[in-house]
C-alpha cells in the first residue's frame, strides 16, 4: 500500500517512519522497516505506524532503508506477513505494493528447489528470486530485473541488499513510485506526500522502469536495461 525508501548521510529509520505516517490516509493493516548497517535490521508489526515506532529499539542505526505499510491481499494481516520480506540468508529485503498473480506457481517452483517461506504473502517470492540471482550477477539491479521478468501482476517495489549498503533499487509496473532528489541523499516513495517534507525535486517512474538510488544520485532504466533520461519536476505543495 505505502512505500518509503532512503539513502544518504542521515539515520534512515526516523525518515522512513515519518514518511509512512504521511501515507496513513491511504489505510493499511501493518507496517515495517529495514535498515542496513553491517547486515539488515528489521522491525515489522500488525497495526499502525505508531505501533511500529513503539517497538523500534533506541539504537536502530543505518543510513539506508526501506519501509512499508501493507494492505493485505495475500495472507492475513499479521506480524509475519507484514513487509519487508527477507531472503532466507537475510541478504535481500523487499517491500511491495500490488499483486503478484503467479505467486503460487513461483512459490511452488522455489519450494521444490529448497526455498523455505516464512509468510503467506505473494511478495515473499520476490525476496527468494532476487537473492538467488544476486549471488551470480553481482548486480542488485540485474537481480531485481531478472526476478520481475518472471512476475505476472502489478508492483511498486523497493529492494536492498545487505552487501550493497549504499544502494536501493526501486521499480514499478502498475503501482506508482516517485523518486525524491535531496542534497547528497535520495528518497523514493509510492506517493509524493511522503517526500515533500524533505525535497521538492521529484522524478516519476513509468511502468517498466527501474531506478538505482545512491546518496549522490540516481539512474533510471527501461525494462530492457537501457538507461533512460529523466528530467526532475519541482512539486509545489504544502508540506
Ligand atoms: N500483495 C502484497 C501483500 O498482500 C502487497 C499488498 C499491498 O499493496 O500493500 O502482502
Amino acid at each position: 500500500c505505502g512505500i518509503v525508501a532512503y539513502v544518504g548521510p542521515k539515520d534512515a529509520a526516523p525518515i522512513l517512519l515519518e514518511g509512512l505516517q504521511r501515507l496513513e490516509y491511504r489505510g493499511y493493516d501493518s507496517a515495517g522497516v529495514v535498515v542496513s548497517n553491517r547486515g539488515l535490521k528489521m522491525r515489522k508489526v500488525k497495526g499502525r505506524v505508531a505501533d511500529l515506532a513503539a517497538v523500534m529499539p533506541a539504537r536502530f542505526k543505518g543510513t539506508l532503508g526501506i519501509g512499508h505499510t501493507r494492505w493485505a491481499t495475500h495472507g492475513a494481516p499479521s506480524d509475519v506477513n507484514a513487509h519487508p520480506h527477507l531472503s532466507a540468508d537475510e541478504r535481500v529485503a523487499v517491500v511491495h505494493n500490488g499483486i503478484i498473480e503467479n505467486a503460487d506457481e513461483l512459490r511452488a517452483k522455489l519450494e521444490a528447489d529448497g526455498a523455505v517461506f516464512l509468510s503467506e504473502t505473494d511478495t515473499e517470492v520476490l525476496a527468494h528470486l532476487i537473492a538467488r540471482t544476486v549471488e551470480d550477477t553481482d548486480s542488485l539491479a540485474e537481480a531485481v530485473r531478472a526476478a520481475l521478468k518472471r512476475v505476472v501482476g502489478t508492483y511498486g517495489v523497493a529492494v536492498v541488499d545487505a552487501r550493497r549498503p549504499g544502494e536501493v533499487v526501486v521499480a514499478r509496473n502498475g503501482s506508482p513510485i516517485v523518486l525524491g532528489i535531496g542534497e547528497k541523499e535520495m528518497f523514493a516513495a509510492s506517493d509524493v506526500a511522503a517526500l515533500v517534507r524533505y525535497t521538492r525535486q521529484v522524478v516519476h517512474l513509468e511502468d517498466g522502469e527501474l531506478a538505482v538510488l545512491k546518496a549522490d544520485g540516481f539512474n533510471t532504466f527501461s525494462s530492457d536495461a537501457r538507461e533512460t533520461a529523466k528530467e526532475p519536476l519541482t512539486v509545489d505543495w504544502e508540506a
